[in-house]
């Protein structure tokens, strides 16, 4: 059981395995790399190219990849995952924050969602390709991640969106393909409420039965410009990852926009002795592992 921080800022916070840094999330804004943190890298999800080039942006027949589409879940604009000129450039600054720092998360590495993409030059590669419109999206999300793994010489993580079932049809994502490419996975399970912990601890038993590499799971914890009324209490976090430890998860990340948030968490979470005491009692040595982990920020924090 390894616990990592996962951070917008780059500044580590003390009592965790390891630390992620944000270097470019969907906002497409671009930090530079610390040579002790990982880097975390949002592929196509990126406002700043589609900004600076809205033809590249994702099309469907529900509309384009951009927030405001109610059709789909996003919260960011996202880029065509064959636009040939973004793929080049991600791959070029992927390498370079690969040696810059201790290796490379990825999210967004696969197309935008159900139905994307339908701009010409997708719908000339698909018919040209033979092959049915779900087998060729999935053959160009994997030939990316080998070109991407051929790149990155440290740790390369992929980071998959909570669908144990429909990533296939949703994204193009096959994770036995990616698993031949991925050191690791991290299942990114961000939600601004825990309260009901069965549904998380479910995905992770279908993530586990279904993932041919280990995994970690991402939970929220407090993001940039939260209303503290609006993000998940420490009871629910400390909850649904007793649970989730329970069903199989390699580790945990706690996403915060700086180290200081991370902190006062990891305070109010070695607090709750009554609850750590109940929870020791859900089951076994995973649970020990994570809530001992738990126990141990009150000698650091
Ligand atoms: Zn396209």
């Amino acid at each position: 059981m390894k616990l990592g921080a996962y951070t917008f800022q780059p500044e580590k916070a003390q009592g965790f395995d390891f630390h992620v840094l944000r270097v470019k999330p969907e906002t497409g804004i671009r930090l530079t790399p610390v040579q002790d943190m990982y880097s975390n890298v949002a592929v196509f999800a990126d406002n700043i190219a589609v900004k600076n080039h809205p033809d590249w942006v994702s099309q469907s027949a529900l509309g384009p990849a951009k927030l405001g589409n109610n059709n789909f879940n996003f919260y960011w604009d996202v880029v065509c995952a064959t636009q040939p000129e973004h793929r080049a450039e991600q791959l070029k600054y992927i390498a370079e924050v690969d040696g810059r720092s201790q290796g490379v998360w990825l999210n967004s590495q696969y197309f935008a969602d159900h139905g994307h993409c339908i701009c010409p030059r997708c719908t000339t590669l698909w018919k040209k390709s033979g092959l049915s419109w779900l087998e060729w999206r999935r053959r160009e999300v994997t030939e990316y991640i080998a070109q991407i793994r051929e790149r990155v010489k440290k740790e390369l993580v992929l980071c998959i969106q909570p669908d144990p079932v429909s990533s296939y049809e949703r994204y193009g994502v096959d994770f036995d393909d990616l698993a031949a490419y991925a050191d690791m996975f991290n299942v990114v399970m961000f939600s601004k409420n825990y309260a009901t912990p069965w549904y998380w601890e479910m995905l992770t038993r279908g993530f586990k039965k279904l993932l041919k590499k280990p995994f970690y799971i991402s939970f929220y914890v407090f993001g940039p410009g939260d209303n503290p009324k609006d993000v998940p209490s420490v009871a629910e976090l400390l909850t649904v990852s007793t649970r989730c430890a329970r069903a199989g998860a390699d580790g945990f990340l706690y996403l915060t926009d700086s180290a200081g948030q991370l902190r006062n968490f990891q305070k109010r979470a070695f607090a709750q002795t009554d609850l750590i005491e109940k929870l020791r009692s859900y089951g076994g040595q995973p649970i020990r592992e994570f809530l001992d982990y738990v126990a141990s920020w009150k000698s650091i924090v």
